[in-house]
């Protein structure tokens, strides 16, 4: 039995236990709706004993918070980390990196948080799992949840567009239409779990979804022969990811392993920057009416905000927003130079970028690593807008000229 505490990220309190825990008790009595959540809790592991077994090199499996024994029988992340020679070409960088999480079970970056929640379920003996979700989180969850044989259950926004409810449906997952908003959505699969023996996966909320985020940033760091790269540019929608690849390090520093952070940049759409606002202006408002075809980081009021603001100050990053016009260009690019092909959400990376090739913000010496955390299949939709179709068909080669 692993032996963690949790810690809130406003009071410092530190909780101490073996069952169910979502929120610091203290501070959460304090959310508000329409604000992001109150008392996160970050895992605190062993460091000790993870500072003894380290010796030059790590075992991410040192920094699971629960026992191998309890993760279901399928592959999650470990995904392929290199030096893409076309983007720093092309952008006259020397060392841009990717980290592809688009080849996860689901497509995403969210089978990370999946993953580690099911293996929850799994040491609590709890088979069924809620979340509040219309796109990646939910279809991750589906997917883990199916190779484990346990029941999702997913609550989504009545006006939910169906090509995101796909992949919800094929991995055998229930779905259930809430009236209203996400925020009533949210609201209704917390009374699920609170009164039915189930466990919430909602984002944030429960706090194995920034430690199984983290994962992404653990290998950055083995795959990157043990260095920390410079610079982490991450698409920011709630900042949870962001808070995750954050706690990657925390956790190397607090182990003893490296004291370097890299600068977590965060990159928003232009029409839904909650997060940004709250970088440039240090005051949170929350982002009426957010509009923007990257859906999964389109959101009003993100529930990692205060997490995400702290690890880009503290890592000396800095944030930026992208149009749709430059997200979509973008996603072209990639494709038709790296043979890579992300969903808008994750190009908005590519086109920050194309800002960021001739600003003080970034010297081209340094290694900068973009995190492209979903694949371009999902939202078909979005890709076909800069495609042209051929026309008419042809007989023989003849007809070509
Ligand atoms: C969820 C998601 C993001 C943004 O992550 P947050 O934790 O909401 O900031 C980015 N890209 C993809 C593909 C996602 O699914
Ligand atoms: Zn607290």
């Amino acid at each position: 039995m692993k032996n963690i505490t949790y810690k809130c990220i406003e009071c410092n309190k530190e909780i101490q236990t073996k069952d169910v825990v979502y929120l610091c008790p203290d501070c959460s009595k304090n959310y508000i709706p329409g604000m992001p959540l109150k008392g996160i809790l970050l895992v605190e592991l062993d460091y000790e004993f993870i500072r003894n077994r380290y010796s030059k090199t790590f075992d991410i499996k040192l920094f699971n918070p629960i026992d191998l024994k309890y993760f279901p029988n399928i592959k999650v992340g470990h995904t392929p980390f290199y030096k893409s020679e076309q983007l720093s070409n092309y952008f006259g960088f020397d060392n841009i990196f990717v980290k592809n999480d688009t080849l996860n079970p689901s497509g995403s970056l969210k089978d990370r948080a999946s993953y580690l929640v099911v293996a929850e379920a799994n040491r609590l003996g709890i088979d069924e799992i809620v979340t509040a979700s219309t796109g990646n989180a939910a279809s991750a969850l589906a997917c883990i949840c199916a190779a484990d044989g346990k029941k999702a259950t997913i609550m989504v926004p009545e006006n939910a567009p169906e090509a995101k409810l796909i992949q919800i449906l094929q991995f055998g997952a229930q779905l259930i239409k809430v009236k209203g908003t996400y925020d009533d959505a949210f609201k209704v699969s917390l009374e699920y779990s609170n009164k039915k023996n189930v466990l919430n996966r909602n984002t944030a909320y429960h706090p194995f979804t920034i430690e199984g985020k983290k994962t992404v940033g653990l290998e950055i760091v083995v795959q990157n022969f043990n260095h920390v790269p410079d610079v982490i540019l991450i698409p920011v929608g709630d900042g949870v990811i962001l808070s995750g690849v954050y706690k990657a390090f925390l956790d190397l520093k607090k182990s003893g392993i490296t004291n370097k952070m890299p600068r977590l940049v965060a990159v928003q759409a232009e029409k839904s920057s909650a997060i940004h606002n709250f970088v440039v202006s240090g005051v949170f408002e929350k982002y009426s009416n957010p509009d923007t075809l990257a859906d999964s980081i389109s959101v009003s009021v993100p529930s990692a905000a205060l997490l995400a603001y702290r690890a880009i100050k503290e890592t000396n990053g800095f944030s930026l927003t992208v149009t749709d016009d430059e997200i979509l260009q973008a996603q072209l690019l990639l494709s038709q130079t790296a043979g890579l092909f992300v969903e808008p959400s994750s190009a908005t990376v590519v086109a920050a970028l194309n800002k960021l090739k001739n600003s003080e913000l970034i010297n081209p010496k340094e290694q900068i690593v973009l995190l492209l955390t979903g694949s371009g299949l999902k939202d078909l939709k979005s890709a076909t807008k800069l495609l042209k179709f051929p026309e008419k068909s042809i007989q023989s080669i003849n007809d070509l000229i």
